[in-house]
């Protein structure tokens, strides 16, 4: 195992819209941030859709992995180091933070958080290859790419009712599935759902197979209670049953929620620990999109900014 010798200004963990920019402000504050990408997931979640036509800037739109491969050389022209590896281990809670690959350690004087959050996946074949493809975990991202088409969503909370009432507005038809006959969310989101005449509950029902060759043609839906098999065509499946950040690392070293998502001073990026900021996903689990990713990722590296020029 090798060790750095002088700590860094700025260590950024995470390679999504939110470590990028955070990296690009950096930079660009003459910090020579050291950024860690990871190594299967560099560039974030993006990198596994298609197209993304709400990020500001692109008229036309852009492919996510595009819009990433873009803010990564904008992070490098700066000058951000980037290092395709994971971090396995961190101790922030002194002066001095640690962070550790499988093989190095490295310190810095401040730390940005952007290890951003994954959406639970069903677990089924071509769950993955159809991403992008018909198959999403965002109705704000990707509702308008189906217009007047039939939608599925699955899932029984707040977020799934929020996800198929929005999705209505697009939809033919918006069919929510859920595997019992009564769903979790709050009473007055079910009222609204039910009211609406373009949504269809599909009640102890779980997604069996998702069907399509380029893209989602149907699905096949398992009754829960008889076991029975039946096809349902649908063009979109919105997969709404929740999301984990990616705070493992941090148990016992910054606040988190409940949930696991990492707290901070509002409206700055400061956790607990002083000089360790975090951004993105990892904190934000209400608006989750790649630009408040990528607007907390600024505000991350201009607090990290003023935190070391208070110590110089
Ligand atoms: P992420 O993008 O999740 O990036 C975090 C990255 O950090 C990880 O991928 C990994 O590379 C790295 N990392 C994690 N742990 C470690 C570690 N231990 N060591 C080193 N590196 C690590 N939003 C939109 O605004 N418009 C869209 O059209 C849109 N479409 C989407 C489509 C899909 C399929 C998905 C999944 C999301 C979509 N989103 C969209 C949401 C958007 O992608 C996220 O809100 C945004 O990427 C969050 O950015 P982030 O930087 O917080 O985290």
């Amino acid at each position: 195992m090798s060790q750095t010798t002088e700590p860094r200004n700025v260590i950024v963990i995470g390679s999504g819209p939110s470590g990028y920019t955070a990296a690009v402000y950096a930079a660009r504050a003459a910090l020579e941030p050291l950024v860690f990408e990871g190594s299967v997931t560099a560039g974030g979640a993006l990198m596994n859709t298609t197209e993304v036509e709400n990020f500001p800037g692109f008229r036309d739109g852009i492919m996510g992995p595009a819009l990433m491969d873009e803010m990564r050389a904008q992070a490098e022209r700066f000058g951000a180091e980037l290092v395709s590896d994971d971090i396995v281990e961190v101790d922030l809670t002194g002066d001095i933070k640690v962070v550790k690959t499988a093989t190095d350690t490295y310190t810095a004087r401040s730390v940005i958080l952007a290890t951003g959050s994954g959406y639970r996946k069903l677990g089924l074949p071509r769950e993955e290859e159809l991403s992008g493809r018909g198959v999403s975990w965002c109705a704000t991202c990707d509702g308008f790419f189906f217009r007047e088409q039939a939608i599925a969503v699955v899932g029984g909370g707040d977020s799934a009712i929020e996800e198929a009432t929005f999705l209505t507005r697009f939809g033919s038809k918006v069919y929510l599935i859920h595997r019992r006959d009564e769903l979790r969310a709050s009473k007055i989101m079910q009222e609204r759902a039910f009211a609406d005449p373009k949504l269809e509950m599909v009640w102890n029902s779980e997604v069996a197979a998702i069907n399509g060759a380029e893209k989602l043609e149907s699905i096949t839906l398992r009754d829960t209670v008889t076991g029975d098999e039946r096809q349902l065509d649908v063009t979109g499946l919105f997969i709404a049953i929740g999301h984990d950040p990616r705070s493992e690392l941090l148990t016992g070293q910054v606040d988190l929620d409940d949930d696991g998502y990492v707290l901070v001073d509002h409206p700055s990026t400061a956790t607990n620990l002083p000089g360790v900021f975090a951004a993105g996903d990892l904190v934000d689990h209400h608006y989750r999109q790649a630009i408040t990713a990528a607007g907390t990722g600024c505000a991350a590296a201009l607090d990290a900014e003023r935190f070391i020029a208070a110590l110089d």
